[in-house]
């Protein structure tokens, strides 16, 4: 760090023909700002001089968040008098903030001797670095916990994230990274070349064999002169060509990984920038070439890894695939180092009952294999290495947890109702987590929401409607004579197919859900001839369409399932009921649609996630605009409430399936609207069927109208927070 430092202030004042750069970095337990880095001032006072938060120009600079510009500093009232710097030769002074998310993290200044105001060049140019060295030091400062405590054993390695599901947990790093992405690998260094070089070698001779294996394989299909691409591949790698840059990489101190990322990229950029189109191509090659050999030596690593006891799964990105490979009883917490509260890894977590933290700033992954970690879903914070003592503190709230979940748990076959006797329905919601349901089929009432996307995600192809049909009957008969609601694909967005890719500017507004389906019907209408032949005597299928943002779609969906239901009927020569249909809330649009939608379809089902993803324009999935990111904007709460009320006038049946109906705050709101059907995390049903019973409709119906005129999300939670206290029923939600 100090030496990028350095280095920074000899570049940008050489660049600015400056006579003078020095960084200051913010401390803010002492309130001031340190000297760290500079060409043009005293070097003796780096590391010595703080100038504290309200003092002298450079404290100005970080009260006034903005870049301050000036001919004669001396002359302005905020100069200080610092001789140990010596800077009373210079005249300009151009400061501005390191700024990352809204943190003032430091102080950048270039100052010169002649009487000038800097232009607006070197001022934007000032500006865009700062901002630029913002996420470096951000970063820096994360990595800098992370190796600390891998030194030591102490307590101040704590990181933060986003809660993304509840629950405290102990356990120990596994880190799993997506075998198929150059980007993802992070550069490093290793201390056994020898031991890298045997790697690396491995890697390529069962990269050959696989070569062998295709070229065999396709020597019927192709002619002699494409399989001689084979042939290319094998001598690419053997050590006259790429292979020996790998090596030399590796002599020079960089692990097998990163030296087949490095060899890879220089030699794919350098074809990318032919002018040649056939030679272009080649990248391409280089590229298929390094990821297979990348792939197996990520397996090599992987196996290599003995999974412990508990797991906690860290990854750049978690999938589906990557819970699929953890055993579940050893997995105890998920750590995502991108995505938000409600991405789906976040979803998933909160399925499976266990804790996740969410959005884990850029943070080398690597550092991280085998370290104990604790995992606070709770706050969003983990720390790393902790000391004996914490981990028992720790320990004792989890103990908390399993005491509140066991008393839940007492009440779980009792009627869901509230303390008046007002009756509900819960359901659970149902897919896209590994089938494990928390919540025995007996004590729900059926499934809100099957998501059908995770068979599709674990398999390298589409599922074959035989395969849907096993797995969408196995589901039915698990809740007999109650109603399993089925979705429709909803891929796109945050949920990718392997093997159907989908490369958008803008995922969430594009290809997703019924659109891509539409696109396709063949797709769309082998899922429904599998759904309806999975329902066959058993009669308790739902189809529930995502992402409907336009009635035409409702109509063209309907025209696809008569037909699917034609084709199986006469298929199999039985007359088939028709099930009934309903269409997801979770677009703005179709809130004003409703009264034609309840002349269409069946039912429909609020998706709480979606719908204030959409309304308050926030990707559900960016960290970086997560604190907009609330189902209790006052905004959304109002839409809620209209759409229940209107769904009552034209008695057509509506439910609550988003994240929003699994939070404790947020069934009572929903509750005191007037919703009545809830489907959620089989997690946390035995919890919101216990808290439900200890409310009375008359006070939720107090509690609305308070509810309904706050201004702000924060506002909304604090009212519902001072309810519960008063009701006692805080301390018994979370440990
Ligand atoms: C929703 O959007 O609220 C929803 C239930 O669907 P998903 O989370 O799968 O997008
Ligand atoms: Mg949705």
């Amino acid at each position: 760090m100090q030496n990028a430092l350095t280095g920074l202030v000899s570049s940008v004042k050489q660049a600015l023909t400056t006579e003078c750069c020095s960084v200051y970095l913010a401390d803010y337990e002492q309130q001031h700002f340190m000297l760290m880095a500079t060409d043009g001032l005293n070097p003796d006072a780096i590391g010595k001089i703080a100038i504290g938060f309200s003092e002298g120009l450079i404290g100005w600079v970080g009260q006034r968040e903005e870049p301050i510009n000036l001919a004669k500093a001396q002359l302005h009232p905020r100069f200080k008098v610092t001789p140990e710097v010596s800077e009373d030769r210079f005249s300009a002074f151009l400061g501005c903030p390191i700024i990352h998310h809204r943190k003032v993290l430091g102080v950048l200044t270039i100052q010169q001797a002649v009487d000038r105001v800097f232009n607006e060049d070197e001022e934007s140019f000032l500006v865009t670095l700062a901002a630029q060295l913002a996420s470096v030091l951000a970063n820096a400062e994360m990595r800098q916990a992370a190796s600390e405590s891998n030194k030591n054993q102490t307590q101040n390695g704590q990181l933060k994230g986003l809660p993304g599901a509840p629950g405290i947990a102990i356990g120990q790093a596994h880190i799993l990274e997506p075998a198929n992405d150059f980007n993802a690998i992070s550069l490093k260094r290793s201390d056994e070349p020898d031991k890298e070089l045997a790697h690396f070698y491995r890697a390529v001779k069962i990269t050959k064999a696989e070569f062998n294996r295709l070229a065999e394989r396709m020597s019927g299909h192709l002619p002699p002169d494409a399989l001689a691409i084979f042939d290319v591949y094998h001598q690419l790698l053997d050590a006259a060509s790429l292979g020996r840059e790998i090596e030399q990489q590796i002599a020079e101190g960089w692990c097998a990984k990163s030296a087949l990322k490095r060899v890879v990229e220089k030699f794919a950029r350098q074809f990318d920038d032919m002018d040649d189109s056939y030679l272009r191509e080649r990248g391409t090659d280089i590229r298929d070439l390094g990821q297979r050999v990348l792939n197996n030596l990520l397996d090599t690593e992987q196996r290599k890894i003995k999974l412990p006891d508990k797991v906690v799964l860290v990854a750049d990105n978690v999938t589906a695939t990557m819970l699929a490979e953890v055993p579940r009883e050893q997995l105890v917490a998920i750590v995502s180092l991108k995505g938000s509260v409600n991405s789906h890894a976040a979803i998933m977590a909160r399925a499976l009952g266990i804790p996740a933290v969410m959005a884990v700033d850029e943070l080398p992954l690597l550092h991280w294999q085998g370290q104990r970690l604790i995992v606070d879903g709770y706050h969003g914070h983990i720390l790393l290495s902790p000391a004996e003592a914490i981990c028992n503190e720790y320990q004792q709230l989890i103990t908390e947890d399993a005491v509140l979940s066991a008393a839940y748990q007492q009440e779980i076959g009792l009627p869901s109702q509230s303390a008046c006797g007002k009756r509900f329905s819960l359901m659970v919601n149902s897919g896209l987590a590994i089938e494990l349901e928390t919540t025995a089929p007996q004590y729900t009432d059926g499934v809100g929401l099957y998501r059908t996307e995770f068979p599709f995600i674990m398999r390298s192809r589409f599922p074959t409607e035989q395969e849907q049909v096993e797995l969408y009957r196995k589901v039915l008969e698990m809740y007999p004579g109650r109603p399993v609601i089925m979705r429709t694909l909803d891929v796109g967005g945050d949920k990718a197919l392997p093997y159907f890719s989908i490369v958008e500017e803008n995922p969430f507004l594009g290809w997703r859900g019924i659109r891509l389906t539409l696109d396709h019907p063949e797709i769309f209408l082998v899922q429904i001839r599998a759904m309806l032949k999975a329902n066959l005597a058993l009669d308790n299928l739902y189809i529930l369409l995502p992402m409907i943002s336009d009635l035409a779609e409702v109509d063209e969906s309907l025209r696809l399932i008569k037909q699917a239901c034609f084709e199986v009927s006469d298929e199999l020569a039985i007359e088939l009921p028709k099930p009934q249909v309903g269409v997801m809330i979770e677009v703005p649009s179709i809130m004003y649609q409703l009264p034609e939608l309840a002349r269409k379809v069946d039912f429909c089902s609020i998706g709480t996630n979606d719908l204030t993803q959409y309304l308050l324009a926030v990707d559900r999935n960016n960290p970086r605009v997560a604190s907009l990111y609330d189902a209790m904007h006052p905004a959304v709460l109002r839409a809620l409430y209209q759409l229940v009320q209107q769904a009552q006038g034209l008695q057509f049946a509506i439910s609550v399936c988003g994240e929003l109906a699994g939070e404790p705050a947020g069934v009572l709101l929903l509750a005191a609207m007037g919703y009545s059907s809830f489907s959620m995390n089989s997690s946390n049903l035995a919890k919101i069927k216990w808290l439900l019973r200890r409310v009375e409709m008359s006070e939720l119906a107090l509690l609305l109208p308070e509810v309904l005129a706050c201004t702000s999300a924060k506002h909304v939670r604090l009212h519902i927070h001072r309810f519960l206290e008063q009701k006692q029923l805080l301390t018994q939600l979370r440990a």
